[in-house]
């Protein structure tokens, strides 16, 4: 008799089934059980059957199953009886290092099912099985269990129960299970219509030019037809969002094809079972309405992921509707995403109609983003909360809270470092709030009681603030971590690699160890702390809070530091940064030292660069002067300016390199580190990694984790359980 324990991705993914049907197949008995962090199996066979029985727990696992580890071992038999057979007992709960499964796309066989006339299940909006549906978000605690799920509220019917606990059924032990008898119901918020009806009068909305907040797996969309140009810029005017592009939901991959180029590799990051934004480049004739994605090369597509979205394509209704929608994340600008019917109302200012559903979302989980390369720009639902493991013997657990915009934070337990959903920008006193209760939540799920805490430096985040009442709260020690250095060790914590580097972190603000604005850091950097080798020559960023949004102030600012006020005035007046006024009053801040602050900002270089090309004075979201500086680079080289735009990209990776090389004459380390927001711009993070490489650097790069500050915590949490 054997005692199996096996620790991964193996709660909700219908592992325990699988168990159950295997041992089956090598005539074993005993019982499986969830303990919460790891699944038990007690075994009694052959020893031949034995050995078969856990070679094929490995080789069969369910797909959506991770398995990190199996330990087995003898064990006493005389402390078990066994009836003649193998069954799954209750689960109980033993302390352990927790693997949470993340949400699940919808899988092929429901699709099938959703659309089959003759299933029990036919245009059922919740339909689900072992391999797909909710998981993290419908989870109050663990082990993962129906009593323990938003699903405890719908007792599963007579027929649903059958199929939940035969071992032969694909719902064996699928906690979300349920058929339109017993399931969820969708509805239209304080409207009539209830059921496919809700749907439909939602088709219509859409066929009809309107906008409708739709409830998903991780929060609130707004829908809009994709096509349909009035609409689309009905919704930027109601977003108050008038340039950022917006994400497109295609009825299937054709659709994605006729709008965008893909390859095989790419297609799979569309169709796998997360289910991310992948950005496309788009073709040079496009289909669906210009405003989509303004001034942009590429295109954020994703395909349906629920049932409801399915239905909101292709329910039999009689009614026609596009093939693609614009799929954006259901908040007011700013604010956290709507997960519950209180939050839609809020969208009604936006949402001709809000088509709501009963089952409760517990924890926000917005889509992810991944570049068509693979790389992660926002890492949430499909994604979190799967663990990074990280190489070393590390010991404790840590709550590191992450930076101030594009928050995510990071709970460690030993060597598993688990990064939570997206959370969003700090700067909405919500999301703060949003932050406080995902932290509360997580921890709870993964058990973790964090020993220390990690935040910024800046003084005035508050991420910082929540992380000194924590700290006091909980009396634990709280450590601050450079934003810089973070990036650096993020990249490092990612790809193992923890000797020093000569770490290149550039991004649009992080504050520096001497009070001033850091943001084109060379940091010599390994796991004990770091030197500041080099940074892009600094300047006097004047303006305030209109400093990172006027990108013409940036202009002034750095031809102001290098050539002096007096020819800077002229420079800006002759290429028309702005009008006579502005530029005397950004002048006076600088010369005055008025709202202004020393700064090394690489963001700020490329909107300066931006301006100064005519290509964008003032941006409308984060990164817009940048987006559109690359833009440029990418285009057409026929014209000068996007000639010169990518001459200024060859030439900051060239600057960047021969830096390198100094750093690396100068230490003797020739590994290099690439982080921080500004290597997202995939045209200078390719130009950078092609000349490192020929000037035989190691170059480290982000690919799992963003590059930008929601990638953050994972670096200070490596530096607090290191030091
Ligand atoms: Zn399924
Ligand atoms: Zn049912």
């Amino acid at each position: 008799m054997i005692n199996i324990k096996i620790y991964g991705v193996v709660q909700g993914v219908g592992f325990r089934p699988f168990v159950a049907r295997l041992a089956d197949k090598f005539s074993i008995v005993g019982t499986v059980a969830n303990k919460g962090s790891h699944v038990e199996i007690i075994a009694h066979g052959s020893n031949a059957a034995l050995d078969n029985f856990i070679a094929a727990l490995r080789a069969e696992a369910p797909p959506r199953s991770t398995i990190i580890k199996i330990d087995a071992a003898a064990i006493d038999g005389a402390d078990h009886f066994f009836a003649d057979k193998f069954s799954i007992v209750d689960s109980t709960h033993e302390i352990g290092s927790m693997f949470v499964s993340p949400d699940i796309a919808i899988c092929d066989q429901c699709r099938a099912e959703l659309f089959d006339r003759s299933d029990r299940r036919y245009l059922h909006p919740f339909i689900n099985c072992t391999d797909c549906g909710p998981r993290l978000t419908i989870l109050k605690r663990m082990p993962y269990d129906r009593e323990r799920t938003s699903m405890s509220a719908f007792p599963m019917c007579d027929e649903c129960s059958r199929e939940y606990h035969d071992p032969t059924s694909r719902r064996y032990d699928a906690q979300p299970v349920c058929c339109n008898d017993c399931g969820p119901t969708v509805y239209v918020l304080d409207g009539d219509e209830r059921g496919l009806d809700a749907i439909s009068t939602a088709r219509r909305t859409i066929i009809d030019g309107g906008i409708v907040a739709v409830k998903g797996i991780g929060g609130f969309h707004l829908a809009c037809d994709a096509y349909n140009r009035a609409a689309v810029e009905r919704l930027r005017r109601k977003k108050f969002r008038p340039f950022k592009p917006f994400a497109v939901m295609f009825r299937d991959v054709d659709g994605v094809r006729r709008e965008c180029v893909i390859d095989d590799r790419s297609s799979a990051l569309l169709e796998g079972h997360q289910k991310p934004i992948v950005l496309f480049e788009k073709k040079s004739v496009g289909t669906i309405a210009d405003n989509v994605a303004p001034f942009n090369r590429r295109l954020g597509v994703m395909l349906p992921y629920t049932p409801l979205h399915l239905l909101l394509f292709d329910l039999p209704d009689g009614l026609s509707m596009p093939d693609a929608l614009i799929m954006t994340s259901g908040n007011l600008s700013g604010a956290p995403i709507a997960i519950d019917d209180d939050d839609a109302r809020r969208l009604s200012s936006i949402a001709d109609v809000i088509l709501s559903h009963d089952r409760d979302i517990l924890i926000r989980a917005d889509d992810s983003v991944v570049d068509s390369n693979g790389s992660m720009i926002r890492r949430s639902r499909g994604y979190a909360p799967l663990p990074i493991a990280i190489e070393l013997p590390l010991n404790g657990s840590v709550l590191a809270i992450g930076g101030e915009l594009k928050n995510c934070f990071c709970l460690s337990k030993g060597n598993l470092f688990y990064l939570s959903p997206y959370v969003g920008d700090l700067t909405d006193l919500n999301t703060v709030e949003v932050l406080r209760s995902s932290i509360e939540r997580l921890s709870d799920l993964l058990e973790i009681t964090p020993t220390k805490i990690v935040c910024d430096l800046h003084p005035r985040y508050h991420s910082t603030a929540l992380a000194e009442e924590l700290s006091k709260r909980w009396g634990v020690p709280l450590i601050k971590v450079q934003h810089h250095y973070a990036h650096v060790l993020s990249c490092m914590a990612e790809n193992n690699y923890f000797d020093r580097v000569i770490g290149v972190a550039f991004d649009g603000t992080g504050y520096g160890s001497d009070g001033t604005i850091w943001g084109g850091e060379f940091l010599i950097a390994g796991l004990d702390g770091f030197e500041r080798f080099a940074t892009i020559d600094p300047f006097i960023q004047a303006g305030g809070d209109r400093s990172s949004i006027d990108a013409w102030r940036s202009a002034i600012s750095m031809s102001a530091s290098t050539v002096g006020s007096e020819r800077a005035k002229k420079i800006a007046a002759d290429l028309n940064l702005a009008d006579e006024f502005m530029i005397n009053g950004q002048l006076f801040l600088i010369d005055n030292r008025i709202n202004s602050v020393e700064s090394t900002s690489a963001g700020r270089l490329f909107d300066a660069v931006s301006s100064v090309l005519g290509l964008c004075s003032t941006s409308t979201f984060e990164g817009e002067a940048a987006m559109r500086l690359q833009f440029a680079a990418e285009s057409d080289q026929s014209d000068p300016i996007n000639r010169l735009a990518l001459a200024f990209h060859v030439g900051l990776a060239d600057h960047i390199v021969r830096t390198c090389d100094r750093a690396r004459a100068a230490t003797a380390i020739s590994t290099v580190a690439l982080s921080g927001g500004v290597f997202q711009n995939s045209l200078l993070l390719s130009l950078t990694v092609e000349r490192l490489s020929r000037s035989k650097f190691k170059v480290l790069t982000h690919r799992a984790v963003p590059a930008n500050d929601g990638g953050l915590a994972l670096g200070q949490a490596l530096f607090s359980c290191s030091s």
